[in-house]
């Protein structure tokens, strides 16, 4: 065995980096077709019986600005890991974009192997790559790879070995930024020749940091950070700061490289992918497409789910009547009896019910993601949003939320600006996660027969457009910052096979499972303890605890039209999770009572008769599901939103902040809703 040899692999998300890195290692992680998979660093060994060779996968990044943690992880590791080889993914179908990564990347002046990917794309597309010429021109050897297909990957170990024994094959050329930019990144060198933080190995490149006002390097240099508000953001002429003088000197570097070494078909062919391109993401389009693929999607969900949930619910009943007549025969004490058939069961019977439902959403969601339409949307919401100086990229973690704000919340790491990552993060609960679609059936079924898929709609929008709405508000108040470029790689369409988005969907349905079997169990459990008993013992449903909590809170929702102990209760347990709403309902009007009921059309569960006795109308029913929608995150969010944030301060606003929109919507709903109906 020679000696170990270490090799950082970066590139921009999508590249093929993970497939590399799999195919090198043999390892397994997993390849997505979604930016911002990769957020850890990952090692493996290089399989080779010439050396050793250990491989880390960096994070895909789109450049190494100190913006966002990824990109920070990315460079801090080339720069301070002292990797022997750096390997630069370049997506060959997409070469120019992936070569700004690699401008930046030759600042580092580390030895560097660019593994030029997706060649059978290039090549499908026309495109002729002259190896030598690229080779020649970034002054670093080029190996042309097909990942997927293992190709040319002996070819990139031996390249590994040989640029280990002779650094000098692979050092690449500086970019020359011009006259006026050179003189002044060579007065700064000499300036931070005797600093004693710089780190003098790559004089250069902190050089160029220190020019482009980059904050980390000021920082670990001592120096101050320019503190510009937004106001000298509109004042400042960016033609004439450095940082923009150097990022179009890199453009033109990449142009010209490029034109130097790739011929492209002399008119550009329209793949069908460019084609479909064209008009889902056209500007008057896309978001029409998008409205009516989501409305599509509820209106299937719930034609298709509708049918199913009556059998389920009718399922649950007659076990709750089996397992009442046994615990009966067995002797089970009363209190027992009554805790399995009218808590437990009736509490995770009401979730479950409505799984056919949340199925055919979870298959409609993955195939919509698998497909690559998801990050269509992103593209299509950055042009939106950068209008009122957001990034579109906030947009990804968002649509995360539409399955569980848990993940979404994680997915904000991806965002380059910290303010941008708050503001995100504080405005991701109002999307609609798939855990407040039961209370939506369950009203919206009741109160709005024929006409569920319309409000279902309604309230995705609604969130949807609220999280804009605050997002944007946020941004011009208390995270004012510009808004950074977004460059999103269109990851390509693909047909999603029964096996990504079979497993995808399966993922979704297993967590809904295991909650309705953990923490909805045992809040069942609580449920049914505080609704039959107070401090004298087991008592009516009345004088119980939980309707004491619920009547000292109803007044606060009594000008949103549900005043009543009932829905006050529901809501309080809806913060452990959202299910618990529907749970509540379920204990409280026990679901097992109105058998034959559910065979009635739109009298979903049976709860028909007992919400419009507790006064619910069509406008307070909306109401309640504007409420539901908006209010306070349950648990878990919470939990990752103060991890996320790392701040107390920002968790309690974000559930002031949310309760209060939450409460002012449904006010406005139901004053007018009372109104008009
Ligand atoms: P990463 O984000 O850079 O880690 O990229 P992944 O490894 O997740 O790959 C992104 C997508 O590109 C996956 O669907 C891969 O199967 C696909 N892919 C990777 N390398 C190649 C290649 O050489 N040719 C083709 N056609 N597809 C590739
Ligand atoms: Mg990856």
């Amino acid at each position: 065995m020679e000696e170990k040899i270490i090799v950082a692999f970066a590139g921009n998300p999508n590249s093929g980096k993970t497939t590399l890195f799999n195919s090198l290692t043999g390892s397994r992680h997993s390849v997505g077709n979604w930016p911002g998979v990769t957020v850890e660093r990952k090692e493996g060994k290089i399989k080779s019986t010439e050396a050793e060779i250990l491989a880390v996968d960096l994070p895909g990044t789109y450049s190494l600005s100190p913006y966002s943690i990824e990109e920070i992880v990315a460079r801090n590791y080339i720069v301070e890991g002292n990797p022997d080889v750096v390997i630069n993914i370049v997506d060959a179908s997409n070469i120019e974009r992936n070569l700004y990564l690699t401008t930046q990347l030759i600042e580092l002046g580390k030895p560097m192997i660019i593994a030029l990917n997706m060649m059978d794309v290039a090549e499908r597309r026309g495109m002729k790559v002259d190896i030598a010429k690229l080779s020649s021109e970034l002054g670093v050897p080029v190996v042309p790879i097909v990942a997927t297909k293992n190709e040319g990957l002996k070819e990139l170990i031996s390249k590994i070995i040989e640029v280990k024994l002779d650094k000098t094959k692979a050092l690449p050329k500086q970019i020359d930024y011009g006259t006026k930019a050179e003189k002044k990144i060579a007065d700064t060198m000499t300036e931070l020749q005797n600093h004693p933080a710089a780190d003098k190995k790559n004089l250069r490149w902190v050089a160029i940091k220190v020019l482009e006002e980059d904050e980390a390097v000021l920082k670990s240099l001592g120096m101050e950070v320019p503190d510009y508000d937004e106001d000298d953001y509109d004042l400042m002429d960016l033609d004439d700061d450095l940082e923009s003088v150097i990022a179009d000197k890199k453009y033109g570097y990449i142009s010209q490289v490029v034109g130097k070494s790739v011929k492209k078909p002399k008119e550009r062919m329209l793949t069908t992918s460019d084609k479909v391109d064209k008009i889902i993401t056209n500007k008057w389009l896309g978001l029409p497409i998008f409205a009516a693929l989501m409305y599509l999607m509820f209106s299937l969900t719930f034609g298709i789910g509708d049918i199913f949930i009556g059998m389920i619910e009718k399922g649950f009943e007659s076990l709750a009547g089996s397992v009442a007549s046994f615990l009966e025969n067995v002797g089970a004490a009363g209190w027992l009896q009554s805790l399995i058939s009218d808590g437990i069961i009736a509490g995770v019977g009401a979730v479950l019910s409505f799984l056919p439902v949340i199925i055919i959403l979870f298959i409609a969601i993955s195939i919509l993601e698998d497909s690559g339409y998801m990050a269509r949307v992103a593209f299509i919401m950055d042009r939106a949003m950068r209008k009122v100086g957001l990034s579109g990229k906030a947009f990804v973690p968002l649509i995360m939320g539409f399955g569980c704000t848990v993940p979404a919340v994680m997915g904000t790491r991806t965002l380059e600006d910290q303010n941008d990552r708050l503001a995100t993060i504080l405005v991701a609960p109002f999307m609609s996660c798939g855990a407040k679609l039961p209370i939506y059936i369950l009203f919206a079924g009741i109160f709005f027969p024929g006409r569920e898929a319309n409000v279902v709609f309604s309230l995705y929008v609604l969130g949807i457009i609220i999280a804009i709405l605050s997002a944007l508000l946020f941004k011009k108040t208390i995270f004012k910052s510009k808004a950074m470029p977004f460059v999103m790689e269109l990851p390509p369409y693909r047909l999603p096979t029964f096996k990504t988005t079979g497993l995808s969907v399966w993922e979704r349905i297993k967590s809904y499972i295991v909650r309705a079997g953990t923490i909805i169990f045992a809040a069942s459990i609580l449920i049914w303890f505080i609704t039959g008993f107070n401090l004298s013992g087991q008592v009516e449903l009345n004088d119980s605890f939980g309707a004491g909590i619920g009547r000292i809170i109803a007044p606060i929702f009594k000008p949103l039209g549900f005043g009543n102990w009932q829905s006050s209760l529901s809501l309080l347990t809806g913060i452990l999770a959202k299910e618990a709403v529907i749970s509540t309902m379920a204990i409280i009007y026990g679901l097992g009572e109105t058998i034959g009921n559910a065979a009635i059309e739109g009298d979903v569960l049976g709860f028909s008769a007992t919400l419009k006795e507790v006064g619910f109308t069509m406008a307070s029913a909306y109401a309640f599901m504007v409420f539901s929608l908006l209010y306070t995150p349950c648990i878990a969010v919470i939990g990752v939103v103060k991890r996320e944030t790392n701040s107390w301060k920002w968790t309690l606003f974000s559930l002031a902040y949310q309760t209060g929109v939450a409460w002012g919507f449904a006010f406005v709903v139901y004053q007018i809703g009372k109104l008009l109906i």
